[in-house]
């Protein structure tokens, strides 16, 4: 029996309700201005609130504010930034229950991985709030004996921090917190559909005590003239945007202009490797926890499997009997594991991608249809007998969908896996050590999970290498990332 959850609390009942206009947040002030768009329900297709929609100009009036802002909070000890942050976090924590509501109804993924996203997305402040205090420049040794080198560490300045719909909270979180952490202001462009989870967040900051003005939310529908400012403005000193390859490429060459830093977590390519020697019942979990975490809707999720040949058959039966037993509803009902997908189009990408390798040949396991419930639901797919020659082995499904390759030696998996022009993450089960080691650096990717399908933490470096994307967040470099070094030689000693 599943168990319905809609307590609408206080604080939920400030984004979401039929009438509610919920304001953009532009420097100190929150702002409705006169068009609006609305935010949907995946799950039901209906209508949870309208958001101000933001153009150019509130878009410059939140960089104004943030230079305003920025140049006291770079001057604030880094102690104290630390304390602040650390209030975020206990903020956060103490509204999980209604963060996590707000991401299902927005976004669709299950409760359980809703609140799961609420502790993930905090971990980051509370790890940034830590951080924030190390933040360390250098002494070096000179080249002459009248001189002292040093090397200061500086924060960038204005941040804009572009941000996708599937970790409607993290991805926020992921860059804001060290960025505040290093003394900089931020600008958040969050996704059209998900603006809800943004907001709440940052009114949770303003009720920690972080400044006025140092963080703006910028809503839109449209997000092309908001990316246009944040991309030229030549105030903001780092783009930091999380999304598709081809969105991401675009903001780069606009970045150009003004030589902006930028960080870019793009789309992957995943290839999930299980050799003949690895263990089954952990490689069949690591694919469940891989493939179907968020419906699919996931950079890091599995693309492709690439199994061998001796342990072929066996993992694809025991795949598809566990994938039958995911439970697909709306994500406020406990108990369910695939929420739906985000919107239509979503839906017909998986369906394209599995027409296409069927008509090419594949074999359909389970699934691979839209799923009875309507809306975003699609049935958990496996398919076997899928070839280099289909879309899924070349296009990020971002759906509940296992295609199945089969190869025969250690080399054919190693090419296979590294023929994409993405680079974000990859995963293998074995247990030969040499093959452990041999696989490991030969793969071509900015994460491998090693015997492990759930890599991400805040306290390792998260990003891909080619198309996937530059930059790394979490750990002590995702916090270099938003600092400057400065080096000073000092002569005339
Ligand atoms: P998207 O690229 O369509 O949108 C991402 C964000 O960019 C949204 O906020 C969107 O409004 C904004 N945007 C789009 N066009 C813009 C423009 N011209 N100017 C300014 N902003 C603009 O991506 P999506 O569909 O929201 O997210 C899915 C993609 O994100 C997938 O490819 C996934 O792999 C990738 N992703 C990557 C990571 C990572 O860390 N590498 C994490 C999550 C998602």
């Amino acid at each position: 029996m599943s168990r319905m959850h809609v307590q609408m609390s206080d604080f939920l009942e400030r984004f979401v309700g039929p009438e509610r206009l919920v304001p953009a947040r532009i420097g100190r002030e929150w702002r409705a201005t006169g068009a609006s768009f609305a935010v949907t329900n995946p799950a039901t297709g209906e209508c949870l609130a309208r958001v101000a929609e933001v153009g150019a100009e509130g878009t410059r009036d939140a960089i104004a504010a943030a230079e305003l802002a920025g140049k006291d909070w770079k001057s604030v000890p880094a102690k104290q930034r630390a304390t602040l942050l650390r209030r975020w976090f206990d903020r956060v924590m103490a509204y999980q229950e209604d963060l996590a509501q707000l991401m299902t109804l927005e976004q669709g993924k299950p409760l359980a991985e809703t609140r799961g996203e609420v502790a993930y997305g905090a971990s980051f402040i509370e790890f940034f709030a830590e951080e924030a205090k190390r933040v360390a420049g250098e002494t070096l040794p000179s080249h002459g004996a009248d001189k002292r080198l040093m090397v200061l560490r500086e924060p960038i300045g204005i941040v804009a921090a572009i941000t996708p719909w599937n970790f409607p909270l993290a991805m926020i979180t992921r860059k804001c917190a060290p960025a505040l952490a290093a003394g900089c202001p931020v600008v958040i462009k969050p996704a059209e559909a998900t603006p809800l989870t943004a907001l709440a967040l940052v009114q949770l900051a303003l009720e920690a005590g972080l400044p006025e003005g140092l963080i703006s939310v910028v809503t839109a529908e449209t997000p092309a003239a908001i990316g246009e400012v944040l991309t030229t403005d030549p105030r903001v000193r780092k783009v930091s945007f999380t999304g598709s390859t081809p969105v991401g490429k675009r903001l780069m060459a606009q970045c150009a202009s003004t030589v902006k830093k930028t960080a870019m977590e793009l789309g992957g390519n995943a290839p999930f490797i299980v050799f003949d020697d690895a263990d089954l019942d952990a490689a069949v979990e690591g694919a469940i926890a891989s493939k179907f975490r968020n419906a699919g809707q996931t950079c890091v999720c599995t693309n492709r499997f690439l199994v061998q040949d001796g342990i072929h058959d066996a993992f694809v039966e025991r795949l598809a009997a566990r994938v039958a037993e995911l439970s697909v509803g709306n994500g406020l009902e406990e108990g369910h594991q695939i929420g739906p997908l985000i919107n239509a189009a979503a839906v017909a990408k998986v369906q394209r991608h599995v027409a296409d390798a069927v008509d090419k040949g594949a074999t359909l396991v389970c699934g691979g249809h839209p799923h009875a419930l309507g809306h975003g639901f699609f049935e958990p797919t496996v398919l076997s007998g899928v070839t280099t020659e289909m879309a899924v082995a070349v296009e990020e499904t971002f759906g509940p969908l296992a295609p199945v390759f089969r190869f025969t030696d250690d080399a054919e998996a190693i090419a296979m896996a590294n023929d994409t022009p993405f680079g974000l993450a990859a995963y293998f089960y074995a247990r030969d050590y040499r093959r452990i080691w041999h696989t490991l650096e030969a793969l071509e990717y900015g994460m491998v999970g090693v015997n492990e399908g759930l890599i991400s933490t805040e306290l390792a470096p998260f990003g891909g290498i080619k198309e996937s994307g530059l930059g790394r967040e979490g750990s002590h470099h995702g916090l270099e990332e938003f600092t400057e070094l400065k080096y000073a030689c000092i002569g005339g000693l």
